[in-house]
C-alpha cells in the first residue's frame, strides 16, 4: 500500500471538513454551505463518508477526495496537503528513492535470500543429505523435477550452522542474517533475546519452500518437517522488513497469467498443494500464509480478476474455521463497532468481487485429488458455492433437519448472515432458498434487528465509518476503490499511448463531436492520480521535439513517484489487442464517466429523498440532478456509438 492510500484509509473526510464547515446529516451523507464558492441560500457541497469524498454540485462542480480539499482550503500544493494529512494520521513520510540507500538495502537482503534458496536448492538436488527429502517430494508428493526447478525447492541440512557459515562466507553480515529471519538468536531462560548472542540456523532437516513477492524475488521460507517426530508440521520465516505475511500470497507471480487467462483464482490452504496444481496445469492457484485472507490479499487478486474460490480442507479443522467465521460474522453485525475487515461478505462487498467456497472431500488433499484424477479437480472447482449457501450446508452436514431445535438453530446463524447481503434481490433469493432447505414457511425468516439502520440511534454527532451498506440499491460497490482502479487503468493505456501523441487529439474530437468535454486532468480525481495526470497533459503541451515520456519522468512530483512507478510497469488490466490503443481510451474514459454519473445520479437521488418536499435543497438538487441524466444521456450515445467510429479515418 502506498502512503497515499494509508493516509486515506486513516483520516476521516467528515470530521476533516467538519474541522471548517458546518456540515448537517442527509441519509448516510453530510451536507453544507460550499466553503470555495460564494453562497449563502443553497448548501451545495456534499461530504461522502462512504467512498471518502466531497463534491460540490453548486458552482464549483468540483470534488475530490481528502488531499484535494486541503489543498483547495489551504491553497496548498500536494506535498504540503500529504504532509498535513500524514501527521494528522500518524503516517511516517519517507521519501521515495531522494535516497538510494534503502532500496540498494532492499535489493542486498533480496541478494542474500537468492543465495539461501540456492543454497538449499543444492542441498537438495546435489548433496547426498538431500537424497531422502527428494524421494519424499519426487516420490509421496509426485513432483516432477521440473517442478522442483521452477519452485527452486530445497532442504535444509540437519546442522546448526550450514546455512550461516555459508552466507557469511559470502560476505554477508550477522545482522543481515538477522534481518531476513533465516537463523534464530539465541535467548535466555525468560526467553529475552541475548545481545550478541550466538545465532543459528532457523531451519533444520526440512523442505525447504521459497516464498516470492508479487515480483519474484525471495522474501521468507515455508519449511516442512521431514521427521515426522519434528514439530511444527510447517514453519514460515518471520516478519523481516521483506516479508509481511498478510500481504504475501504464496506463487502469485506464477499464477497472474493464468488468473487472467481463467477469470479466476483458487485459494487453497497449502504450499505444497499450490505446487502440485500448477504441475497439473491449474497455475490459477495460490494460498495465503496461513491466515484468513486479508483485504490487501483479497485486492492484490481483484486486480487480475473478480472471480475468487476458496478450496477449504474438508478435515474438522477446516470445518471449525467456516463455523467460526460465522461466528465472526455475527459478532461484527451484532457489535456497534465499524469497520470489522475480517469477514467474507463484507470483503466480497466492499471489494465487488465474487466469492464462492467449495469443500475437499473429507481425508482428502487437493494434491491427492489432482494427482489422482485431473477432472475430479475441476468438477469439485465448479461445486463452489456463494458465501452464504456454503455456510447453510456446512451447518446442516450431518444434522437431523427434521428436528424443530436444529431448524431455529440454523436460521439463528444464517439470517444474520443474509441480512449483510448488500443485494435485495439476492438478499430475498437467500432467504427463499434457506425457507426451502429447512422446509419450512418463509415467513417464519424476518431480518431480526435490521431495523437497526446505519447511525441510528448513534449519538455521536459523527461516526467515524458508516456501517455495511444494507440499502437495496443493486448497484453496490465501493466507488472508492473502483474509480481509483479504473483512474489508474486509464492513466496506465495513457502512458503507453505516449509513443504517439499526437494522436491524442481525435480521442478529444470524439468527445467533443457528443457534446462532451475533452479530456483533461478533471477526470482524474484521486489526488495522486490527479497529480500524474496533470503531468501527462503538460507534457502534450511540450515542444514536439521534447521525448514526451522523458518529460513526464523528469516531472513527476516526488510524493506520487511511488505510484507512478508502479503503473508506469503495469501493463493495462484489460487491455484488448484486437483494439487500437486510443478506442481502448477512449471507451475506458466513456465507461468510467458513465459510471460517476451514476453514482452522482443515486448520491443527489438520495439527497432529494432527505431534503424537505418544495425546498430550495430540493430544487437545486433537481436542477443538478437533470444535468447529471442530461450527461449521462450523452455518454450513452457516445458508447452506442463508439463501435461504428472508424478512427483511422478520423471520423
Ligand atoms: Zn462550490
Amino acid at each position: 500500500m502506498s502512503q497515499v492510500d494509508d493516509i486515506k484509509n486513516q483520516v476521516d473526510i467528515v470530521d476533516l471538513v467538519s474541522e471548517t464547515v458546518n456540515l448537517r446529516r442527509t441519509g448516510k451523507n453530510y451536507i453544507g454551505f460550499c466553503p470555495f464558492h460564494e453562497n449563502t441560500r443553497t448548501p451545495s457541497f456534499v461530504v461522502f463518508p462512504d467512498s471518502g469524498t466531497w463534491r460540490c454540485f453548486g458552482q464549483c462542480a468540483e470534488g475530490g477526495d481528502v488531499f484535494s480539499y486541503v489543498m483547495k482550503r489551504d491553497g496548498c500544493d500536494f506535498q504540503t496537503a500529504l504532509e498535513l494529512l500524514a501527521k494528522k494520521a500518524g503516517v511516517e513520510l519517507t521519501p521515495y528513492n531522494r535516497d538510494d540507500k534503502p532500496k540498494e538495502e532492499k535489493q542486498h537482503l533480496y541478494d542474500l535470500m537468492n543465495e539461501a534458496v540456492s543454497y538449499f536448492h543444492n542441498n537438495l538436488t546435489q548433496h547426498p543429505a538431500g537424497k531422502p527429502a527428494l524421494e519424499f517430494l519426487t516420490g509421496k508428493r509426485g513432483l516432477k523435477p521440473q517442478t522442483i526447478e521452477k519452485f527452486r525447492l530445497g532442504y535444509a541440512l540437519p546442522s546448526w550452522d550450514g546455512l550461516t557459515q555459508h552466507l557469511l562466507g559470502k560476505g554477508y553480515t550477522r545482522q543481515d542474517l538477522i534481518d531476513t529471519g533465516v537463523v534464530s538468536e539465541q535467548r535466555d531462560d525468560k526467553g529475552e533475546v541475548i545481545p550478541n548472542g550466538r545465532i543459528y540456523d532457523r531451519f533444520r532437516n526440512r523442505v525447504m519452500i521459497p516464498i516470492n513477492d508479487s515480483r519474484g524475488n525471495p522474501i521468507a521460507f515455508g519449511a516442512r518437517i521431514l521427521d515426522p517426530n519434528d514439530s511444527p508440521k510447517f514453519l514460515n520465516s518471520p516478519q523481516t522488513v521483506l516479508f509481511d505475511k498478510g500481504k504475501t500470497l504464496f506463487a502469485l507471480n506464477e499464477a497472474r497469467s493464468a488468473i487472467r487467462e481463467k477469470d479466476q483464482v483458487v485459494l487453497v490452504e497449502g504450499y505444497m498443494d499450490v505446487i502440485v496444481l500448477h504441475q497439473e496445469g491449474f497455475a490459477n492457484t495460490v494460498c495465503p500464509m496461513g491466515t484468513a485472507l486479508t483485504d490487501f490479499q483479497a485486492k492484490q487478486l481483484t486486480r487480475q480478476t473478480k472471480h475468487i474460490v476458496l478450496a477449504l480442507d474438508g478435515d474438522a479443522a477446516g470445518y471449525h474455521a467456516a463455523v467460526k467465521d460465522i461466528d465472526i460474522i455475527r459478532e461484527a453485525s451484532a457489535s456497534e463497532t465499524p469497520g470489522d475487515t475480517k469477514n467474507l461478505l463484507r470483503q466480497e462487498n466492499r471489494l465487488n468481487v465474487d466469492i464462492r467456497i467449495v469443500t475437499i472431500p473429507e481425508g482428502l488433499d487437493p494434491d491427492e485429488v489432482v494427482l489422482e484424477n485431473h477432472e475430479a479437480w475441476e468438477e469439485i472447482i465448479q461445486t463452489a458455492k456463494p458465501i452464504v449457501i456454503h455456510m447453510m450446508e456446512t451447518l446442516a452436514k450431518g444434522r437431523d433437519l427434521d428436528d424443530a431445535k436444529t431448524k431455529s438453530e440454523i436460521a439463528a446463524k444464517i439470517m444474520p448472515l443474509i441480512r449483510e447481503v448488500p443485494n435485495a434481490i439476492e438478499r430475498e433469493t437467500y432467504r427463499q432458498q434457506l425457507a426451502r432447505f429447512l422446509d419450512i414457511d418463509e415467513s417464519l425468516l424476518t431480518y431480526t434487528g435490521q431495523t437497526v439502520s446505519p447511525g441510528s440511534g448513534n449519538k455521536r454527532a459523527f461516526p467515524a465509518k458508516p456501517r455495511l451498506k444494507t440499502t437495496s440499491d443493486a448497484m453496490v460497490f465501493d466507488p472508492k476503490d473502483s474509480f481509483y482502479n479504473k483512474e489508474n487503468e486509464i492513466l496506465r493505456c495513457l502512458y503507453r499511448y505516449y509513443d504517439n501523441p499526437g494522436s491524442l487529439a481525435a480521442i478529444d474530437r470524439k468527445l467533443r463531436k457528443f457534446h462532451l468535454e475533452a479530456m483533461s486532468p478533471m477526470d482524474f480525481n484521486q489526488t495522486d492520480l490527479h497529480e500524474i495526470a496533470s503531468v501527462y497533459f503538460r507534457a502534450l503541451d511540450q515542444d514536439e521535439e521534447l521525448d514526451t515520456k522523458a518529460f513526464i519522468e523528469k516531472n513527476i512530483p516526488e510524493s506520487v513517484q511511488d505510484t507512478f512507478f508502479a503503473l508506469k510497469n503495469k501493463r493495462p488490466d484489460n487491455l484488448n489487442e484486437t483494439l487500437e490503443l486510443d478506442e481502448e481510451i477512449l471507451r475506458s474514459v466513456a465507461f468510467m464517466r458513465q459510471e460517476k454519473c451514476e453514482y452522482d445520479k443515486s448520491e443527489l437521488q438520495s439527497l432529494l429523498e432527505g431534503s424537505e418536499p418544495g425546498s430550495e435543497d430540493m430544487r437545486n438538487f433537481e436542477t443538478m440532478l437533470d444535468r447529471t441524466l442530461q450527461r449521462r444521456r450523452q455518454l450513452d450515445i457516445l458508447i452506442d456509438n463508439i463501435n461504428m467510429i472508424d478512427f483511422r479515418n478520423g471520423k
